[in-house]
């Protein structure tokens, strides 16, 4: 099943989120709106880690937390702070395809072997860490998990408006 909308019009954003801090998003960053002259954070954008990954968007235009995946779980207090401090009113998750959070597994070895030769790990150690760790950090699909994290957003944060945004350009 296709669950992704491509937004490569105006037309295209959904007509809730037109005008809104979402819609004003996908038309920076897709359709090359003119970036225009922020003084407040409207949003809060949930985003990967992955260097491969950068927005279009004005400055001061969103609070952005970047964390693989877009897993924002162990990011709450920062959640917390932009909608209580920074006064955001909507939260917009990005996903993209290829994440390095899927499949975690895979890169048991890989990761292991890095901790020890970049950063001096003893490999009991870096084995014991990833096993912690790849659990918490695994997100298996993300469409999937980009979907279960902002309804578990929705019900923490009541009066947020929220979209999940995958595909935001592909790699
Ligand atoms: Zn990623």
């Amino acid at each position: 099943m296709n669950r992704l909308v491509a937004v490569s019009t105006t037309e295209s954003i959904f007509p809730e989120y037109r005008d809104t801090p979402i819609g004003l998003l996908l038309e920076y960053h897709n359709l090359n709106r003119p970036l225009d002259e922020c003084t407040q954070a409207q949003l809060l954008i949930g985003m990967c880690m992955d260097n491969r990954k950068h927005l279009r968007i004005p400055d001061n235009f969103a609070f952005i937390i970047r964390a693989g995946g877009a897993n924002l779980r162990y990011s709450e207090f920062k959640v917390s702070y932009a909608i209580a401090v920074g006064g955001v009113k909507s939260i917009a998750l990005i996903g993209h395809n290829q994440c390095g959070m899927v499949n975690l597994i895979a890169r048991k070895d890989q990761f292991i072997k890095g901790l020890v030769e970049n950063a001096g790990w003893e490999r009991e150690r870096a084995e014991e860490h990833f096993m912690h760790f790849a659990p918490m950090f695994e997100i298996r699909n993300e469409m999937d998990f980009v979907l279960s994290e902002a309804k578990r957003l929705r019900l923490r944060y009541l009066y947020m408006i929220q979209e999940d945004l995958t595909g935001l350009g592909d790699l």
